[in-house]
């Protein structure tokens, strides 16, 4: 028994470091359902969307007219300024440092691969980061055809995987 609590404990000490960096889910593309990575590394907070596009355009082509390429440009503009829909607990202090939006499948250059993903990553610096127990994510109220969110969290205290449903937006994050 010893041994092989000791050989898990191995295990642990080598995977550690890498789930500190908040791995991201490879091939996850479900209709309706957005995943979340959330991340915190000393006053760091990143958070990280991977949603279809369709959850946040209705579609998922390269644009066919003037329209749909509006409707993209500004989709990917107003992620930038995630302030209406993302809320990190008003404690913890934290102030948008970074944001990084990516669309792929959705290029008028490039042939329709018949599924597009609009990607978002936000880097937050927290002053109180101790203090960031929650974070409200109302992406089903902008975005409707978000219907789920599936949270990874990776926190020093505690990795696990939460998920919202409809009308959820709490993520929680204290022990
Ligand atoms: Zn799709």
């Amino acid at each position: 028994m010893r041994t092989v609590s000791l050989a898990a404990l191995g295990l642990l000490l080598a995977i550690q470091p890498v789930l500190a960096q908040a791995p991201r889910r490879l091939g996850v593309h479900v209709h309706g359902v957005t995943a979340v990575d959330i991340g915190l590394e000393g006053s760091t907070l990143q958070v990280t969307l991977d949603a279809p596009a369709i959850n946040m355009l209705g579609f998922e082509h390269p644009p066919h007219n003037d329209t749909e390429s509006k409707q993209i440009e500004a989709v990917l503009a107003s992620l930038h300024v995630p302030a209406p829909w993302l809320e990190p607990a008003t404690a913890a202090r934290c102030v948008l440092a970074d944001s990084r939006i990516q669309a792929s499948g959705l290029s008028a250059s490039a042939p329709s691969v018949g599924h597009a993903d609009i990607d978002a990553r936000y880097s937050f610096r927290c002053a109180e980061p101790g203090r960031l127990d929650h974070i409200d994510i109302h992406l089903a109220d902008r975005y409707p055809a978000t219907h789920g969110l599936a949270v990874d969290i990776v926190l020093p205290q505690k990795q696990e995987r939460q998920e919202l449903g409809q009308g959820e937006f709490r993520v929680m994050l204290a022990p």
